[in-house]
């Protein structure tokens, strides 16, 4: 397997990818609600779903900067902050800025400021085209959307979080072409339905209207779409190799807790420095976007990337399975700004598109 590695490295932009992400180093991740509270109220949000808000973030600054402290000494490099609606906190990611790597999810209404916070990746909240998003965010009344994209017009550090409903691929065009008229790149997340919608919005319905429109998108927007065909597969079909994502292969699930134990024993990878924090900086639950819920309603981007990383002797059969996994890895440093955005989308595009290639 070592061998086939070496050959596959011949290739100059696969080694060219490879050796990036050496260059930068392994991720020890964690993910942390960085506040209980949030301004709005998102028709099937996993974190109120759930009753997460009841593990409150102290206002006092000495336990948090306690909770960071005891972090760098555990190993941790990156931490992606969710919550809760991160704005409501701008000193408390600053000081996570000065110390580690990171990715912010927001719900976009108020700005993040640039000055001091220059290199930070901003992942910005859509549900759908202005009227959906509407319904599902804004309680019918306000347009998160329009709002977030006056707050991040051309800058640099932000790209649209997309989640998408199953029965919304309709949408996907005119809501791509806003978000790349506003200047930014578009990562897709799929909808969950945990509130139980039901009809077009069922995760049951199956994804592959929205993954074949998806694959549009990145073929129409060379380098603006934070996806690649491969990705887009897995985290919509569930399936990698004879895997079917769920519980007991997720990799992100927190390995301090007891009751994982047994899916740490099963066999299959994980992540083991992995926690998920509640906003109480002390706590963990099950998995970043979990503590109880069914993982057949579980479509998470993030946790589809880990999935794929720690599967890398799986990769090495074939050039293009390896390829697939590069890419995989490539695209997740390049989203969180570790590898230069432009610098990453460029390469990622001639990787997957010039004439030889075509290896989704
Ligand atoms: S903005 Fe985020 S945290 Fe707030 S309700 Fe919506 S999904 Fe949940
Ligand atoms: S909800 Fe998703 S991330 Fe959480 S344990 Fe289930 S499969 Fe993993």
């Amino acid at each position: 397997m070592a061998n086939n590695l070496k050959t596959y490295l011949k290739d100059p932009l696969l080694l060219d990818m490879y050796q990036q992400i050496r260059k930068v180093g392994a991720i020890k991740s964690i993910s942390l609600d960085l506040t209980h509270r949030c301004n709005i109220r998102c028709v099937g949000c996993y974190y109120f779903e759930e009753g997460m808000d009841t593990f409150q973030s102290p206002k006092d600054d000495i336990l948090f900067d306690a909770f960071l402290d005891s972090e760098i000494e555990r190993g941790t490099n990156f931490i992606t902050i969710v919550g809760g609606e991160p704005s409501l906190e701008i000193n408390r990611i600053r000081k996570i800025y000065d110390r580690f790597y990171l990715s912010v999810a927001t719900n976009g209404i108020r700005k993040i400021p640039y000055k001091g916070l220059e290199h930070l990746p901003i992942g910005v909240a859509v549900w759908g085209n202005p009227e959906t998003d509407k319904q599902l965010r804004g309680n019918g009344k306000i347009d998160v959307f329009s709002k977030a994209l006056a707050n991040y017009k051309d800058d640099p550090r932000a790209f649209w979080y997309y989640t998408v409903a199953p029965g919304h691929s309709y949408e996907i065009a005119g809501v791509v072409e806003r978000c790349v008229a506003n200047g930014n790149r578009v990562l897709f997340n799929y909808y969950s339905d945990l509130s139980g919608l039901g009809n077009e919005y069922d995760y049951r319905l199956g994804f592959d209207m929205v993954r074949a429109e998806i694959d549009n998108m990145i073929r129409q927007y060379p380098g603006m779409i934070f996806m690649t065909p491969y990705f887009n597969k897995i985290i919509s079909t569930g399936r990698l190799f004879d895997m079917k994502w769920g519980y007991e292969v997720c990799t992100n699930i927190s390995t301090n807790l007891p009751l994982n134990e047994d899916r740490m024993n099963n066999g299959n990878p994980f992540n083991p420095h992995f926690r998920a924090y509640h906003a109480d900086f002390k706590t963990t639950r099950r998995c970043c976007t979990g503590s109880d819920r069914d993982c057949a309603s579980c479509f998470d981007t993030w946790e589809h990337f880990s999935w794929i990383m720690v599967h890398l002797r799986q990769h090495l059969s074939s050039k293009e399975d390896f390829s697939n996994w590069l890419t995989t890895m490539y695209l997740f440093y390049t989203i969180n700004r570790l590898i230069d955005p432009d610098i990453g989308m460029n390469l990622l595009h001639n990787t997957l598109y010039t004439s030889d290639r075509q290896l989704a």
